[in-house]
């Protein structure tokens, strides 16, 4: 179907980006072959690194003339191979295009490349007194380009939501090799149909995005994290339901396993509070008056103490919050160190179905006598559901997996939830889109594909099945 890179595409590659911009021999494609999925591997034939929307979109058209797949990468960070060049073909890096342009203090917006690195986007804004909520927890490594194409949540999604309610405006590449404008520094905008939230979470599959503008709020200013240990994996799960019925909206309710805890622990070499404790509750609350923010702890802290918590623990200073937020942070590191194999699910339920959600995997877990260690995003009911492999020998692993997958996804969405809350469906997941989605969708969404994309050069062999 693709043709192969031959030395006539190198030699255009390096006209339009630059000699040391185009990498070719294997070590230097190496860091190119994979995202943070356990197990998927691919090579590219040749990295170009662009420096503008005009040379992606020269490259663009010069795929399109010879045949060549384009797969689109930020930092490589993700968790369903979106980045990964499956097909071979060019892997368009936007590493390069990292600058943040502009703060304007005015409209409360910021501007910037798709290469720039999240967490370095919050610092800039936060040194001026904004705030830009969406913190994947791979913030310090991911791009927000790659966040708008997954459209990224993070621990503060409970209150703020997820990329997709911060986005105002794109500059994008088309497979065409044609650069559109969508939107501005503009809070309201119902000009036609919504070509930005199209983008967002296309998972690299319509366009490239070049230029990103975003909202930004006050920063708040008070802000205050509670640790929060149970001895009942159960009752932990029961609490986040009752503190979202109690219409107490935390900044985050993070969930986190003993098992999980217990991996970072060994990562850092270093003890946590209550390390016996069957699970944790990682509680943010945050606002402009201490006293709000009190009144919220209160009642958070006596529903938590109802269910059974042994202990309620506040870090207040900066210090003692980063290293929980540390803690928090390495667990997807800490459990793909625990076993030789983590497979890595991220389903998503309404939040007062967490509770079964949970018992459900657990059963699952039980079921098929296999280790499966949850954490994650509680506050929006999404978990991340690690199935270790141990020492589970190879053939019975790859028996049991797609089984194991199987049985999580069908927990979820006999819950009212669906297959994927942030990681995307990529190369990994597109096999079971069929469980999540009716053919009508399917099709609708193979149709968009198809006017963005009629020569299937973009990212293939993603998505859909
Ligand atoms: C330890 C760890 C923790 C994580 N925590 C979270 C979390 O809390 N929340 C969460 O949502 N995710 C999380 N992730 C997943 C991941 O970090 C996010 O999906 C992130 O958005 C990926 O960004 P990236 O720059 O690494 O993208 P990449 O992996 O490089 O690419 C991801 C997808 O985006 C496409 N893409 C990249 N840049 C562009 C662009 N400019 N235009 C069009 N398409 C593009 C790629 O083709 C690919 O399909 C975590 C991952 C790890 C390893």
């Amino acid at each position: 179907m693709y043709e192969k890179v031959d030395a006539g595409i190198i030699e255009a590659l390096r006209r339009i980006v630059g000699e040391s911009n185009v990498l070719v021999d294997s070590e230097a494609l190496e860091p190119y072959t994979h995202d943070e999925t356990v197990g998927l591997r691919a090579d590219p034939e040749v990295v170009a690194r662009v420096r503008s929307a005009g040379q992606a979109a020269e490259i663009f058209r010069l795929a399109q003339r010879e045949r060549v797949p384009v797969t689109p990468r930020g930092a490589g960070y993700g968790l369903s191979g979106g980045a990964v060049p499956t097909c071979g073909g060019i892997v368009l890096s936007l590493e390069k295009m990292n600058r943040i342009l502009e703060i304007d203090q005015e409209n409360l917006m910021v501007t910037v490349e798709p290469g720039a690195i999240t967490g370095d986007i919050h610092r800039a804004v936060e040194a001026e007194g904004l705030f830009y909520p969406p913190d994947p927890a791979s913030l310090d490594s991911c791009t927000i380009g790659g966040n708008i194409a997954e459209d990224a949540g993070g621990p503060r999604a409970v209150k703020y939501g997820v990329t997709r309610h911060y986005v105002c405006g794109l500059e994008a590449v088309l497979p065409s090799g044609e650069i559109v404008t969508c939107g501005g520094k503009l809070v309201k905008n119902v000009t036609g149909y919504n070509l930005i939230q199209l983008l967002i979470g296309s998972e690299g599959t319509l366009a490239v995005v070049t230029k990103i503008v975003l909202r930004l709020l006050p920063l708040p200013k008070v802000q205050v994290d509670l640790l929060v240990p149970f001895d009942d994996f159960q009752a932990a799960a029961d609490t986040v339901s009752d503190i979202i019925a109690h219409r107490v909206l935390p900044t985050t309710i993070e969930f986190m396993e003993r098992d999980s805890v217990l991996a970072v622990e060994r990562l850092l070499e270093r003890e946590l509070p209550h390390r016996d404790a069957a699970a944790h509750l990682l509680i943010q609350l945050d606002g402009n008056s201490q006293e709000a923010v009190d009144a919220d702890y209160e009642v958070v802290g006596e529903l938590c103490l109802k269910h059974g918590a042994l202990d309620v623990l506040v870090a207040r200073d900066s210090r003692t919050r980063d290293r929980l937020w540390e803690a928090r942070r390495l667990i997807i590191d800490a459990l793909n160190h625990a076993s030789p194999v983590n497979h890595m699910e991220d389903v998503v339920v309404p939040r007062a179905e967490l509770p079964p959600l949970l018992q459900g995997i657990k059963e699952i877990g039980r079921r098929h006598d296999v280790r499966v260690v949850c954490f994650g995003h509680s506050g929006d009911g999404n978990v991340h559901v690690n199935v270790l492999k141990d020492e589970i020998p190879d053939e019975r692993w790859e028996t049991l997996m797609p089984k194991v997958t199987e049985e999580i996804y069908t927990l979820a969405l006999s819950l009212g939830g669906t297959i994927t809350g942030e990681h995307g469906i990529g190369a990994t997941r597109r096999r079971y889109l069929h469980l999540a989605l009716d053919e009508t969708q399917i099709e609708l969404m193979r149709g968009i594909r198809a006017v963005f994309d009629p020569h299937h050069i973009l990212n293939p062999g993603k998505i859909f099945p």
